[in-house]
């Protein structure tokens, strides 16, 4: 059995861009509006020697009616499925409600938790990690999926235990 990783966070934190990054693909809709992707989507990816499935999901905005409803509960089905949870934000964004509410949730699962500070290019990385580190979801590892920066260290490091 491979290991798993989930996507998760708020649209539009750059679930997709990552998902892609670390599939090798172009497969995952990325775009600048707030929740393309709707149903959760599995692709196949690899670092070194270690082949990895990972799950990209639509997002959960903390405000759920509707077509979000589907996408919340696609998302909590994805964390189901996974070892390992990379919880994004947006590093340019800065900490949101929604942010609070997902963290919360995670922090009563059992999974692995990573927390992802994305589009940290152009920017302070230490001023916008500050921001997160309430979270409390342990340290929040800077990425820039765009620019496919961290991506690779990020991936090893988390599936250094498989
Ligand atoms: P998703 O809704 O979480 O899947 O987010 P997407 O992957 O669709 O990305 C949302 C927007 O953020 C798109 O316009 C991306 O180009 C942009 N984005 C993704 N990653 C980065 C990044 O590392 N840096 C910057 N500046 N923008 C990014
Ligand atoms: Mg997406």
């Amino acid at each position: 059995m491979l290991p798993v990783i989930a996507l998760v966070g708020r649209p539009n934190v750059g679930k997709s861009t990552l998902f892609n990054r670390m599939t090798n693909t172009r497969d995952a809709l990325v775009a600048d509006m707030p929740g393309v992707t709707r149903d959760r989507k599995y692709g196949e990816g690899k670092v070194g020697e270690q082949s990895y499935i990972v799950i990209d999901t639509g997002g959960i905005s903390g405000d759920e009616k509707g077509i979000d409803h589907e996408m919340a509960s696609q998302s909590l089905q994805a964390i189901e499925d996974a070892d390992v949870v990379f919880f994004m934000v947006d590093g340019r964004a800065g900490l949101m409600p929604a942010d609070a509410l997902i963290a919360d949730y995670l922090r009563r699962t059992e999974k692995t938790i990573y927390l992802v500070v994305n589009k940290t290019d152009g920017i302070d990385p230490d001023v916008a990690m500050s921001d997160f580190h309430t979270l409390g979801l342990g340290e929040p590892i800077p990425v820039a999926a765009a620019h496919n920066r961290g991506v690779t260290v990020l991936t090893e490091y988390c599936l250094s235990g498989f």
